[in-house]
């Protein structure tokens, strides 16, 4: 079993308050981006430390590698089941389901996939609860380029299910919005099923790969590769930074 375990930030709950940082032993944060959390050395993070999230005064910190039912046990290693784990059944009851997109103002792929995802999970929620899971739904965009590296972002939109894509492949074709947004040529996601493609998934493809993912169906796809942040959304934030007019090179603008 792989041993990962790092922190993850819900920014859209985090105040920048810089408290993470500075309680931080590791250095597992951009000290550089003070006081925004910018996770930049996670191999450095200790095994269930939990420092940084016992001082979040908002709670915005969670794990990945997190296992509700283990007790946290400060500095001491504890072998747990992570992304790159062989398929078998998990004893973790935490379901945390993240769904990053680029843009819900204009994007009709990323709008029409969330919508049909609150509508799957509004139905999934009380099943999974009166079952003694507890699910955690976020949805994060993917704003930055810094935040898409933390995040292993690959493709627009993803749907995570404790940090696993819940689908197994990724194919893509143009993406009109995206495009007129950045202000170059870029490709979005597309669902395949049963030879067909979406460019919004069906509610029964996505309850379906949700279920797969949080039972650890053996054929599902890891995310244990190196991350490199794929071409098309370099290009995306490229296009997007010089059409704000903004040349500090921040990556926030
Ligand atoms: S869990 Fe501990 S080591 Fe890891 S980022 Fe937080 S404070 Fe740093
Ligand atoms: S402690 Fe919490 S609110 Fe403060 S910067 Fe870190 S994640 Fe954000």
């Amino acid at each position: 079993m792989a041993r990962i375990w790092y922190p993850v930030i819900d920014y859209i709950a985090c105040t920048d308050c810089g408290d993470c940082i500075k309680r931080c032993p590791q250095g597992v944060y951009d000290s550089n981006k003070f006081p925004s959390p910018v996770v930049k050395n996670p191999n450095e993070c200790i095994d269930h430390c939990r420092e940084c999230s016992m001082h979040c005064p908002v709670g915005a910190i969670s794990y990945v590698g997190d296992h509700a039912d283990l007790a946290p046990t400060n500095g001491n290693e504890m072998e747990v089941e992570a992304c790159c784990s062989n398929g078998s059944e998990s004893t973790n009851k935490k379901v945390v389901v993240n769904y990053l997109y680029l843009d819900l103002q204009t994007c009709d792929r990323c709008i029409g996939t969330d919508s049909i995802l609150d509508e799957v999970m509004l139905t999934l929620n009380p099943a999974l609860e009166i079952a003694g899971y507890e699910v955690e739904y976020k949805k994060i965009q993917m704003d930055t380029a810094e935040l898409a590296q933390q995040y292993r972002f690959l493709s627009s939109p993803t749907i995570s299910v404790n940090g696993r894509d819940i689908f197994q492949a990724i194919s893509e074709n143009n993406c009109g919005c995206c495009s007129e947004i950045s202000g170059t040529n870029v490709d979005c996601r597309v669902f395949e099923s049963n030879g067909e493609t979406f460019e919004v998934p069906t509610k029964e493809m996505l309850a379906d790969s949700i279920f797969k993912a949080i039972f650890r169906q053996p054929t599902l796809g890891g995310s244990c590769e190196d991350y490199e942040l794929p071409e098309n959304l370099r290009t995306f934030y490229e296009g997007k930074l010089s059409k704000s007019g903004c040349s500090c090179g921040c990556e926030h603008c």
